[in-house]
């Protein structure tokens, strides 16, 4: 590694400035799961690391407005663990829960997972499906980007060299939703996902009819890739197996995988409208789960 100095600003004014000395050649370190291996690798030079461990009000997870707005150093295990986040939006704890091991989910941060921006992440996928936006700042200000618009490449996002992710905002869910996220992992439990497929299902007031779906995926192709064609033929239709089987059919559409050591890219298609499927499938399940759950009446009249 060549020798880099080493800035731990307190404030994101202060990180705005080192970035401003440093320009092009700083980069940000926050968990540094990502960063320090490949500095090792010498695929990234940087000659200066300004670190986020230090700058205050960076991390944390509340509830504003009904949306749940996570800092940019929260790690993975603190989403994963909160109580708030596991209330709210149990799909997100569950997502990031699926992110490598303990260890790694203790020095990850959200923030450096999206920056990072490796397709065959986890989170992104759920973060698609449920809407999320990145929050951005820089000393001209911050704007707000769609997950969904977030990713361009591999390893390459919107985000400019003097911008700061500070916040992601995850919306409340609409009446009558759920969720669900599948990694598929045929190697070993902490790998990357040969495939993984996040939907968000919201039904009508009947619970017959899809009145919205958002459905995600990762490892199949350069950046995260929102299956917009397989929710189409969702919306509208009765809750029905075939209905399901026709979203998996388009989302292989959808995708573009490589053939790699997790398999070929033939390989990755088919199981990606397998783990479509699925995931709708276990979304689904979560109404069952809270219509069979008993109420809080037949609970006490069960006690007398
Ligand atoms: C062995 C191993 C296995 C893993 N397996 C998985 C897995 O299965 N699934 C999965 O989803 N993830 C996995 N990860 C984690 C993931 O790939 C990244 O390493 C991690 O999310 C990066 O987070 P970080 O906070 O450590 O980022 P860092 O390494 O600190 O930084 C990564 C990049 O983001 C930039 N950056 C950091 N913070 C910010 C910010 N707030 N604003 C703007 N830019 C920023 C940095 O400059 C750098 O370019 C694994 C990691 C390891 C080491």
């Amino acid at each position: 590694m060549q020798p880099f100095e080493y800035r731990t600003p307190k404030n994101l004014k202060e990180v705005q400035q080192e970035l401003k000395q440093f320009g092009a050649d700083a980069k940000l370190v926050a968990g540094g799961t990502a960063l320090i291996i490949m500095m090792k690798q010498r695929l990234v030079r940087p000659t200066c690391l300004i670190s986020l461990s230090s700058v205050r009000g960076l991390a944390g997870i509340a509830e504003k407005n009904g949306a749940l707005r996570i800092g940019g150093s929260t790690t993975h295990r603190e989403v994963e663990t909160s109580s708030l986040v596991r209330r709210r939006l149990p799909l997100l704890a569950e997502t990031y829960r699926h992110v490598a091991t303990i260890r790694v989910r203790n020095m990850a941060t959200v923030g450096g997972g999206l920056a990072h921006a490796d397709p065959n992440q986890d989170p992104p996928p759920t973060l698609i499906a449920l809407g999320a936006s990145v929050k951005a700042s820089s000393a001209g200000g911050s704007r707000m980007i769609p997950v969904e618009e977030f990713f361009t490449d591999y390893y390459e996002t919107v985000l400019k060299p003097d911008e700061v992710i500070t916040e992601v905002s995850v919306p409340r869910l609409p009446p009558n939703s759920a969720g669900a996220f599948l990694k598929f992992l045929p190697r070993t439990a902490d790998d990357y996902a040969t495939v993984s497929a996040a939907a968000v299902v919201t039904l009508d007031r009947s619970k017959k009819i899809f009145s919205d779906v958002r459905i995600a995926l990762g490892s199949v192709g350069t950046t995260p890739i929102r299956a917009r064609e397989a929710e189409a033929v969702l919306r509208g239709q009765p809750v029905k197996a075939e209905a399901l089987r026709a979203a998996a059919e388009k989302a292989k559409q959808a995708v573009d995988p490589i053939s790699d050591f997790r398999g070929s890219a033939a390989y990755k298609r088919e199981m990606a409208g397998v783990f479509v499927r699925r995931a709708l499938e276990k979304a689904l399940e979560g109404f069952k789960r809270v219509k069979s759950a008993p109420s809080r009446q037949s609970k006490r009249r069960g006690r007398r």
